[in-house]
Formats: C-alpha cells, structure tokens, sequence
C-alpha cells in the first residue's frame, strides 16, 4: 500500500504525498514563501517552521521558509531536504491527527493553489546550458554539415556547454515577446534586421544547484548528487534565424538570452529515487574524470503541447523521456567544476533539447519541421511525469505566449 495523505489527490494529479515539490508562492494577502505542493493545495511551511515542526540538527537554528527565495533552504544541502520530506510526509499522512484534526491549524497551512501566485523558485546567480541529447546534436549537426560532419569532435568526449543569461529566466506563464535581431537569409548578400522569422521553443529539464563548492575546488563525480536540489522543466525560446548568422566563433547570444522559462515547482531527488535508471553505456568510455561510480539517468516521460488561435485543443508535437540524454546529471556538474568554477546554491545547469532517436520525440521545430518554415506562433507548454505504482512524481507544467516583436 502506498503512503497516502488524508488530502485527497487524484490519480493523475502531479503532486502526491510521495512528490512534495518545493516552491515560492504569494498568497493574496502577506508576502511570498516556501510552499510545498500536494494536491491542488499549497502547504506554508513558514507557518509549520514557525511552530518548531522543522527544529532539527539538520536545520540547527537556521529560519529558511519564510523567504521569497529557496537559496537559504538549498544551501542546507540533502540532510535539510531529507529532513523536510520525512518531516512533511508524517504531518501529511493519513494517519497523523496533528493537522487532519485541527480546522484552525489548516486554514493557516493550506493555500488552493488557484489562489496563489507562483514566482521563481530561486535567485538564479547563473544558468548554464547544456547541450547533452546525441540525437539533438546529431539532427541539428546533419542540418548546418551534413551526416558525416553532425557531431564535432569534442562531442562524445565532453558535455558541451554554453553560459545562459540568468536575468532572463521567467517562470511558468510569462509572456515571450518574439525577438528582433540580425539574420542574413541564404539568398541574401548582407544581413537584414527585423523580428525573429524562426521563433523556437527547446524542452528542457534543469536542475538547481543546492551547496555549491569553493572557487578552485572541482567536484569529484561520485560527490555530485550532493550539489543537486532537484528538477524542473524548462523551455529554451531560441530565435533560430539570429542564432545561424551569430553563433560562430562564441556560440549563441542574442538568440537565446531574451527569454528562458522555468515550471515553478521544484521536484527533489529524493522524490526522484525510484525512478531512477542506469546510465547507458558510452562509447568511447570518457575520461577518469567523468567515469562515475554508480551513475544514472531518470525516466521521465515528457511533452510539448502547442495551442495555436486556430486549434481547438492543444497538439501535442514532441513526446520524448528524460532517459534520451546522453551526459548524466553528475557528468554535467564535474565537468562544470572539473577547472575550479564555483557553482552556488540557486545556480540552474540545463540539460540541452531533449530529443529522442523518433521523429515524434524530437524537442524543437528545427528537428520537428528539419528546418522548414512553421515559426512557433501562439502557446507551448511542456509537461512532464515519472510515472509510479498508483501515482505519479509529476512537474507540473511551463507555459508561455509568443507576442508580436514591437
Ligand atoms: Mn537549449
């Protein structure tokens, strides 16, 4: 029998007592907090902190839940998470009277999260992106050099990177204004400037960085995991026009740093544990450097749904898993480290578009339409779950409208 909470959630719902995803959250009157989601309810764990229920070594005298950031709560590392969960899941059981049994105390605690506005889960300090799908690499590199150029040499030796804009990341329903930029079409001499003609969208995950570690001090592989908070989905808007005309020598810039959006609630690795899966084989066996011990990957089923104003309902165009990457999560934050940068609680490492090896679970309209002309218009959203025995580890969603450039 699986844990059960006396809040009622569905069997479809992304948030049961086996997820407890963490988040900000402003209610209508007072200011913003760490909330945990359950249900379509929020639970205020500045109002549980406030009554001692999180007083525990992992914490010592440490208030963390009453800000309007994670990154006070991230920097206490996995014991504090850990704490948390454990702590939550017995207050939330079914068979717990403390809060099941007191209407007043439950007024305090829960919020409907219809009633509620989510912000950023974190202060993003910086946002890294990486570029860890083969199958992405392999598609975009057949398109600008053809099948036997696809991957670069470096490829399957390294998890390629660039450094993202952190002042850009949004969260879940912001709206994307489409970008204008300098493009130079085929056919033309000299580039041309207007709005982005191959507006794009990436599905992503990205994954917050709890500790960080010094200047100087890489992260061993097998330590990694330690650094990791959790998980959330992400949608890179690419402007692929300005992207082919500036990405060479320095990779991209102005294609990307406009907008970037990240689904609000923040999904552990402990709520993650069983979903856990190995890691498969790489060929050729990387350096020692990124040979871990017991490395993995998740299974996590994930969409893209785009509304267009003429659709009736949402379409789904990419159906694709977690599992698709190539680099592990641990690979992505030694390598990161590997020369002595200091990654800091807050921090967001991206795992690149994650496209399958199927037409269907291709994670952009560059590889959706191999570069035809359907520029994204109107809605997407991604989604994304693990699915369990009776229940499922959801993220919820990140959505976004494309507006007109001005
Ligand atoms: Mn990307």
């Amino acid at each position: 029998m699986p844990l059960q909470s006396f809040i009622e959630v569905s069997r479809d719902s992304h948030f049961p007592i086996q997820n407890l995803p963490f988040g900000i959250f402003q209610p209508k009157e007072g200011k913003p907090r760490v909330g945990v989601a359950i249900g379509d309810l929020i639970v205020d764990l500045s109002v549980l902190e406030e009554l001692g229920h999180f007083r525990s070594p992992e914490f010592g005298e440490r208030r963390v839940f009453a800000e309007d950031s994670l990154n006070a709560f991230l920097t206490l590392g996995r014991p504090a998470s850990r704490k948390a969960r454990e702590i939550l899941q017995h207050l939330l059981s079914v068979d717990t009277p403390t809060l099941r049994n007191d209407p007043k105390l439950r007024a305090r605690v829960f919020h409907a999260q219809k009633d509620v506005v989510m912000q950023l889960p974190a202060r993003i300090g910086n946002y890294t992106d990486f570029y860890s799908s083969y199958h992405h690499a392999h598609n975009v590199g057949t398109m600008l050099r053809g099948p036997e150029n696809a991957l670069m040499p470096n490829w399957k030796w390294l998890p390629v990177a660039y450094h993202g804009r952190a002042s850009s990341v949004v969260i879940s329903g912001t709206d994307v204004r489409r970008p204008s930029g300098q493009a130079k079409p085929p056919d033309a001499s000299v580039p041309v400037f207007g709005p982005s003609k191959s507006f794009d969208y990436e599905l992503e995950m990205a994954f917050l960085i709890g500790p960080g570690n010094s200047l100087g001090k890489a992260v061993p592989i097998d330590r990694a995991i330690d650094h990791i908070f959790g998980f959330v989905l992400m949608n890179d808007w690419s402007a692929r026009d300005i992207q082919a005309w500036e990405y060479q020598p320095l990779g991209p810039f102005l294609a990307k740093n406009f907008c970037t959006s990240i689904s609000p609630w923040v999904v552990t690795l402990e709520a993650l544990d069983p979903f856990r899966k190995p890691l498969p084989r790489q060929d050729p066996e990387p350096l020692p450097y990124l040979r871990g011990k017991n490395d993995f990957t998740f299974d996590i089923h994930l969409e893209g749904h785009l509304q267009a104003s003429s659709m009736d309902a949402p379409h789904i165009i990419t159906r694709t898993n977690f599992q698709n990457l190539y680099w592990s999560v641990a690979q992505q934050l030694a390598h990161h480290t590997v020369n002595g940068c200091n990654l800091q609680p807050g921090d967001l490492l991206a795992s690149g578009t994650i496209s399958g090896p199927t037409e269907e679970s291709r994670g952009c309209m560059l590889e959706l339409t191999w570069r035809g002309a359907n520029p994204l218009k109107d809605q997407l959203t991604i989604t994304g779950w693990c699915e369990g025995d009776g229940y499922r580890i959801g993220f919820g969603e990140v959505s976004g409208c494309v507006l007109p450039a001005v």
